[in-house]
C-alpha cells in the first residue's frame, strides 16, 4: 500500500479533510489497486458515521420531450442527433397518476420534475402544482429545467419547489451550446429565490483527468450545495460517445468526493447516479426511481428502460447494508425487509 495514501486516509479518520493535492493523487490510481479499494473503504466509513447510515430515495418524472436546441452531446435528446422526432408531453392525470406511484408510501426524499431546456411556464407551474397537492408534505420538490431567471424561479417556489437541480457540467461550452456562465447564474439565481441547491459531478467520461474532477468536487464544497452526487456518462446510442468509465471506477471518484465533502458541515448527502451498488458502498447514499423521459436513455418512457422504481431502490439500499431512510421534512423511518414487503403489498 502506497504510504501516501496511507497518510491522506488515516488523516481523514482523525477528521482532517484531504487537500486538492491529495484528491488528484488519490484519483491517479487505477480502480482495481488495493490503494483505490482502502479509499472506497474509508469513504464508506465516514459518510456513514456522518449520516447515521441512513440513506435516501429520490424520484425523477421527465414531463416533456422534444428535439432539444442545446444539442447536448451526450443528451438522447439532442436536436442533431436524437431518434425522438415527435413531441411528448405527460397529461395532467399521468403526471397525477406517476407521483401518486413514487410518493404512495410516505418514504421518497424528494421528487424532481424534469422538462427540457425551453419549456412553457404555465405548464410547468401547473405540473408542480399537482405533485404538491399528491405528494406527502414530507417529500421536496426540485426543479431540473434549463437556465432559468430570478423573477421565475421565485414563481416556481410559490407554485411548491424546494429546490433546484442545476450543474456546471463538465464540458460545459464545449460538449453544449451553453455557457459557464449562464450555468453558474441560474445558479445564483436558485440561491437568491431562497430555492436548496443540488449539485453533481457529472457527466464523467473516460477522458476526464483527476485535475478536473477535483477542481469540481471543491467548487462544490465552496458552493454550498445541499447535496454533492456523481454520474457517469453514459454512452448512449445516437450520441458521439461510445466509452464509459467503469463502475469500479465511479465508486471511486464517489469515494474521493465523500472524502473531499468532509470540509462540510453539516455534511452533504452524495447521491450516485445511476444508482451502483459499488458506489453505494464506497460513500454515495442516494440514488433515484425515475419515469417519464430521461436524457439517458432511448426509450420514451424510462421506467420499461433504464429507470429503476422506488421499489427496486429501496431493495438496493437495503442490500448495502443501510438501516434508516430519511424524507425531505428531517424523520426516518427503519429500511428493513418487513417494511419493503409491506411497501410492495401495498402496490
Ligand atoms: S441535457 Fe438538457 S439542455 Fe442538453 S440537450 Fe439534453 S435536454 Fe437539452
Amino acid at each position: 500500500m502506497d504510504k501516501r495514501v496511507a497518510e491522506i486516509l488515516n488523516r481523514v479518520l482523525e477528521d482532517t479533510p484531504p487537500t486538492r493535492e491529495d484528491c488528484i493523487y488519490l484519483l491517479g490510481f487505477h480502480e482495481s489497486t488495493p490503494e483505490a479499494t482502502f479509499t472506497r473503504g474509508v469513504a464508506n466509513d465516514i459518510a456513514r458515521r456522518k449520516n447515521g447510515n441512513t440513506a435516501l430515495v429520490f424520484g425523477q418524472i421527465g414531463l416533456e420531450l422534444f428535439p432539444c436546441e442545446e444539442d447536448c452531446k451526450f443528451c438522447s435528446f439532442g436536436i442533431s442527433h436524437t431518434g425522438f422526432k415527435e413531441k411528448i408531453t405527460l397529461d395532467e392525470e399521468t403526471i397525477r397518476q406517476k407521483v401518486h406511484d413514487f410518493t404512495k408510501d410516505g418514504d421518497l426524499y424528494c421528487l424532481w420534475l424534469m422538462t427540457m431546456s425551453k419549456f412553457d411556464l404555465d405548464y410547468y407551474i401547473n405540473a408542480l402544482k399537482i405533485a404538491r397537492e399528491v405528494a406527502p408534505p414530507q417529500t421536496l420538490l426540485y426543479t431540473n429545467i434549463g437556465d432559468t431567471d430570478y423573477e421565475t424561479f421565485v414563481m416556481l417556489k410559490k407554485a411548491g419547489a424546494d429546490g433546484v437541480y442545476h450543474v456546471v457540467r463538465l464540458g460545459e461550452g464545449t460538449y453544449t451550446k451553453i455557457s459557464l456562465e449562464r450555468r453558474q447564474e441560474t445558479i445564483n439565481n436558485a440561491r437568491r429565490a431562497g430555492l436548496k441547491l443540488q449539485d453533481c459531478l457529472e457527466p464523467i467520461g473516460t477522458e476526464h483527468t483527476p485535475e478536473e474532477l477535483v477542481d469540481h468536487i471543491f467548487k462544490t464544497i465552496e458552493g454550498g450545495f445541499d447535496t454533492a452526487g456523481v454520474m457517469k456518462r453514459t454512452p448512449v446510442p445516437g450520441t458521439c460517445f461510445t466509452d464509459e468509465i467503469t463502475n469500479a471506477r465511479l465508486a471511486q471518484i464517489v469515494a474521493v468526493n465523500a472524502l473531499a465533502l468532509t470540509a462540510v458541515e453539516p455534511y452533504p448527502w452524495i447521491p450516485v447516479h445511476e444508482a451502483d451498488p459499488i458506489s453505494l458502498v464506497s460513500g454515495a447514499n442516494c440514488i433515484c426511481a425515475e419515469t417519464g423521459v430521461n436524457p439517458r436513455d432511448t426509450e420514451a418512457d424510462t421506467s420499461k428502460g433504464r429507470g429503476l422504481d422506488v421499489s427496486a431502490c429501496r431493495k438496493m439500499l437495503w442490500q448495502a447494508g443501510f438501516k434508516y431512510l430519511a424524507l425531505g421534512d428531517g424523520t426516518r423511518i427503519e429500511l428493513t425487509p418487513e417494511y419493503i414487503a409491506k411497501c410492495e403489498a401495498s402496490s
